[in-house]
């Protein structure tokens, strides 16, 4: 059995410079983190174990800096932590900054803000949460639920697919003829990249193991993307999930994994698949 890595996977620089700036600041001095700094269980076990805190309420933080994720957050938020006379280290990845600029502007010009994405994620939360009125849509069956407006703007969750966006800006345009309808595209290329990688490799292998958090956005996306390709596709957390069933009769295996999981983990994963690989050969 052949394994076979998708040209395209892992971490991306928004996740590796938001870490980086947690550990740097956390090394120095007490420090908390807003939410899960990433969706991912060995990163947050790795923050833990530095001491580094996590909180999900602003109230909650004991600590007199505090970090906002590569997800980013509202000026909502931001002025609750510092009504706290709370510190903010702001790991805000800069395709998410884009993405509030981008939401903003809609809403400043006058468009209906519509935000393609996930309900109550933490990055869709920060996007919406300034704004006074919004639609949120999961699937394209939302575009039914909307109201009639005379200018839609329709931006999308950065981890969304792009085909996704472009699908629910011409639903809406076909359900109000008379509407303008003005589209930012606020997905993010590393995510996009990492999927278009992930449905090439899924088209050549006999199984996929897809590696990343189970809460992960852009994890859960990329499985759904092999399986429109392969038959035999596996998320895995790390090496410890994978089982020699799953490559019986298997003669190229893909590995992919999501943005928030990091290098060693891949590593490791690739390195039991090889080793099942070998074991069927000896
Ligand atoms: S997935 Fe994209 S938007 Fe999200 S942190 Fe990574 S680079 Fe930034």
């Amino acid at each position: 059995m052949r394994v076979v890595r998708a040209s395209h996977l892992g971490m991306c620089f928004g996740v590796r410079g938001a870490i980086a700036k947690v550990l740097r600041t956390g090394a120095r001095e007490p420090l908390t983190v807003l939410g899960e700094l990433v969706h991912n269980e060995s990163v947050l076990e790795q923050l833990a174990a530095r001491g580094i805190r996590l909180r999900h309420e602003v109230a909650e933080v004991d600590t007199p800096t505090v970090a906002i994720t590569a997800h980013g957050a509202s000026d909502r938020r931001r002025a609750a932590v510092h009504e706290r006379g709370l510190r903010i280290l702001d790991a805000t990845c800069p395709i998410v900054r884009a993405a509030h600029r981008a939401v903003t502007a809609l809403a400043h010009d006058g468009f209906h803000p519509v935000i393609v994405g996930t309900p109550n994620h933490v990055e869709v939360r920060g996007l919406t949460e300034d704004l006074d009125e919004f639609d949120v849509i999961s699937t394209p069956g939302d575009v039914e639920r909307l109201s009639p407006r005379a200018r839609f703007g329709v931006a999308a969750q950065t981890t969304q697919p792009i085909e996704r966006l472009w699908q629910v800006a011409s639903l809406i345009q076909r359900r109000f003829p008379q509407s303008e309808v003005r589209v930012a595209e606020t997905v993010c290329v590393p995510t996009r990249l990492r999927q278009e990688a992930a449905e090439a490799l899924a088209a050549a292998c006999d199984v996929v193991v897809v590696v990343g958090g189970a809460h992960s956005n852009n994890t859960r996306e990329l499985c759904a993307r092999c399986r429109r390709h392969c038959g035999r596709v596996f998320l895995v957390q790390d090496a410890g999930d994978l089982r020699p069933e799953w490559f019986e009769g298997a003669r190229v295996a893909g590995l992919t994994a999501g943005t928030s999981t990091p290098d060693a983990v891949i590593d490791e994963v690739e390195a039991a698949m090889r080793d099942i690989a070998q074991r069927r050969v000896a």
